[in-house]
């Protein structure tokens, strides 16, 4: 995948952008500095060395991560993600930004996340379970049901999760399904935990065209990225109506005034592999994608897409943030000064972990709640999670990244400070 088209950005400056939202949240909630001097450094880094021999007797040694970085509010939370940039720095800024999702939507979990260097696109099932069983083996000891729970990100899913909970599972001698949320559903899994992120990024979406005053019904939707989020946001939101008239995968991106029939574009992309090709649509550049006519527009792939040069031609009203830090420093600037209204991450993506954490407590109580259960209450925490950002932007005239941010970065702040420190 080419850097310059994908819009990954360093490790280095994605870890600066978050920290930066950081510092401006504090300042701006009067917070003191010594606690955004605490909060800088996650609490501990894990590094591993992941030895997987092929079926030619050749040995790669892949580089595996697990950063916890504040457990003030609960046990460490957060995915682990598949992807050949992984660094610390990546996952760092990740982890923190776990820290403050799950505060933002009042769960009671701190921040964590996980990644392993590595392709999956160009391993076979086999090596993935090797990387996967050797990576949790490795970080067996600082993970658990009261510590630190896994989940899924960027390209791993419910069987590896299945696989985590398995290797642990041998390790303690006895079945641990709550140490890790996102499993299938027959193995102890949440129902709807897998279209959660995406119903989430549907259901803030919705509130953000109230806000607005624009009709879903009929709204024109851009979705960069067309995996687990993406997908489920685009089936979600065109249940109510809305039209998708673009979308993009890591092979490219197709438009269609109209909007597609999503379940069968969804259809086309498992059987080919990609979206492109599907029929009635035209293929365009992805940074057009980013760039269209629309009333919203989802990325939903990867951090650093919307640079300040791509933001200044940004013509959606809303942008809502399925992946997580999508948008640089620089280019919430921009978004923030021509008026668009954005749905930061930590909270237009807040529906995983949510479900996540729905699964967890099934988990511990060996209960199985049925899906729509699972996505009423998961609404209902979005809608008043929005709406307590909203209520903050409009009470301190602050854009809505920050608003997010100084919620939870204050509910993180006390929690810090109540507890104090020890030893
Ligand atoms: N990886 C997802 C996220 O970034 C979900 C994390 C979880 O469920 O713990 O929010």
């Amino acid at each position: 995948m080419n850097a310059s088209t994908s819009g990954v950005t360093s490790g280095k400056l994605f870890l600066e952008t978050v920290l930066q939202n950081v510092k401006r949240a504090t300042e701006l909630a009067n917070i003191p500095s010594d606690i955004y001097e605490f909060l800088k450094i996650p609490k501990r880094v894990v590094i591993v060395s992941i030895p997987i021999r092929d079926q030619n007797g050749k040995v790669t040694n892949y580089i595996g991560y697990r950063v916890q970085h504040n457990n003030a509010l609960g046990p460490y939370k957060g995915g682990i993600r598949y992807y050949p940039t992984v660094d610390l720095d990546e996952v760092t800024a990740l982890a923190m930004l776990m820290t403050y999702k799950c505060a933002a939507v009042s769960l009671p979990f701190g921040g964590a996340k996980g990644g392993v260097a590595c392709d999956p696109k160009k391993l076979s099932l086999e090596e993935i379970e090797k990387i996967t069983r050797r990576y949790t083996y490795m970080i067996s000891e600082v993970i658990g049901p009261y510590v630190d729970i896994p989940a899924p990100d960027v390209y791993t899913d419910a069987r590896v999760m299945a696989w985590i909970m398995d290797t642990y599972s041998q390790l303690k001698g006895r079945q641990v399904p709550e140490v890790v949320t996102g499993k299938p559903v027959y193995l102890g899994g949440c129902e709807g935990r897998e279209e959660a992120t995406g119903f989430g990024v549907c259901v803030t979406t919705r509130e953000a065209c109230r806000v607005l005053g624009i009709p879903v019904k009929g709204a024109r939707i851009a979705i960069q990225g067309f995996g687990n989020v993406g997908t489920y946001a685009a089936l979600h939101l065109a249940n109510l109506g809305a039209k998708i008239v673009a979308v993009s995968d890591s092979k490219g991106a197709i438009y269609n005034k109209d909007g597609f029939n999503v379940e069968k574009l969804i259809a086309h992309k498992k059987n080919t592999g990609t979206v492109l090709g599907f029929p009635s649509a035209t293929q365009i550049g992805e940074k057009e994608l980013l760039q269209l006519d629309v009333d919203v527009l989802i990325p939903a792939a990867i951090e650093g897409v919307l640079t300040k040069e791509v933001a200044e031609k940004v013509q959606a009203r809303i942008v809502a943030e399925g992946a997580n830090g999508p948008t640089t420093t620089e280019g919430s600037q921009v978004l923030q000064e021509k008026g668009i209204f954005v749905v930061p991450d930590i909270l237009a993506n807040a529906g995983g972990v949510t479900a996540s954490y729905f699964e967890w407590i099934q988990n511990l109580q060996r209960e199985h709640w049925p899906r729509e259960k699972v996505l009423n209450m998961l609404e209902e925490k979005m809608v008043k999670a929005f709406n307590d950002v909203v209520e903050t932007a409009n009470k301190m005239e602050i854009g809505m990244r920050d608003a997010v941010m100084v919620l939870s970065v204050s509910r993180v702040a006390l929690a810090v400070q109540t507890l104090g420190i020890w030893p």
